[in-house]
């Protein structure tokens, strides 16, 4: 018999969160999307949570693809500061309806956050039953972020992308411009000096 197993690891983001759209990041919508095909290839399950430039995420599966996945995330240079918070066997998926799921959950968090005294989303200072409360509330809160949801975030992300990249060439087109104007004058004065 294949064991299955639940696995729960946190880092921090390398990347600025955008505020592109209130309701996903940018980043985390285009690692939902991949999160969710690869996922379903490979029977894995679970919940991802972003919150302060911190990543909670909880994978479950047989313990060959949990740990083939964990090996590929060690390498992902969009976050870093992985810590493996706990891993353990279990006797049936719990998060058996989504390949990655996915909820902003503002409110119910900052509560529970508040309860242990603690300001901000930091799951470094999280301890076994913290871990255990924020994975309860990730299991009973609704998420909002379909195919189409992401997919619309992804292309904003993309478009911006592009706007980034085009911009510094039209700003030296601009500055060329200026550059062939200020020649054209010092040529026209020279020539009407010359002239008179
Ligand atoms: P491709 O998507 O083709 O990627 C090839 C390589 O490029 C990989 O090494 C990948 O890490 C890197 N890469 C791709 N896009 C970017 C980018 N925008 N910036 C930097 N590097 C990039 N994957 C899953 O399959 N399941 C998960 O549950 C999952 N959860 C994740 C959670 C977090 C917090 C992060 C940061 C990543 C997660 N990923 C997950 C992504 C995972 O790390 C790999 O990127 C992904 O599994 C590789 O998919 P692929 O083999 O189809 O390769």
């Amino acid at each position: 018999m294949t064991s299955l197993i639940q696995l729960i690891y946190i880092s921090r983001s390398t990347f600025a969160p955008a505020e592109l759209s209130n309701i996903i990041e940018p980043n985390v919508a285009r690692i939902l999307l991949k999160s969710r095909v690869n996922n379903k290839k490979n029977g894995l399950v679970g919940v991802l949570y972003f919150g302060d430039g911190c990543f909670f995420q909880c994978l479950e599966g047989t313990a060959e693809s949990v740990d083939q996945l964990y090996e590929t995330l060690l390498n992902d240079t969009r976050h870093k500061d992985l810590k493996i918070l706990s891993r353990k066997s279990i006797d049936a998926l719990s998060f058996s309806d989504w390949s990655m799921k996915h909820v902003q959950l503002e409110d119910g968090m900052i509560k529970l956050l508040k309860s242990q005294g603690l300001k901000t989303f930091d799951p470094y200072n999280f301890n076994a039953e913290m871990t255990k409360n924020a994975l309860e509330l990730l299991h009973s809160t609704k998420d909002v972020t379909d195919a189409v949801l992401l997919e619309d975030v992804n292309l904003q992300a993309s478009q911006l992308d592009n706007q980034i990249t085009q911009t510094p060439a039209r700003q030296t087109d601009y500055k060329s411009l200026i550059l062939y104007a200020l020649i054209v004058l010092v040529l026209l004065g020279s020539l009407v000096i010359f002239l008179k």
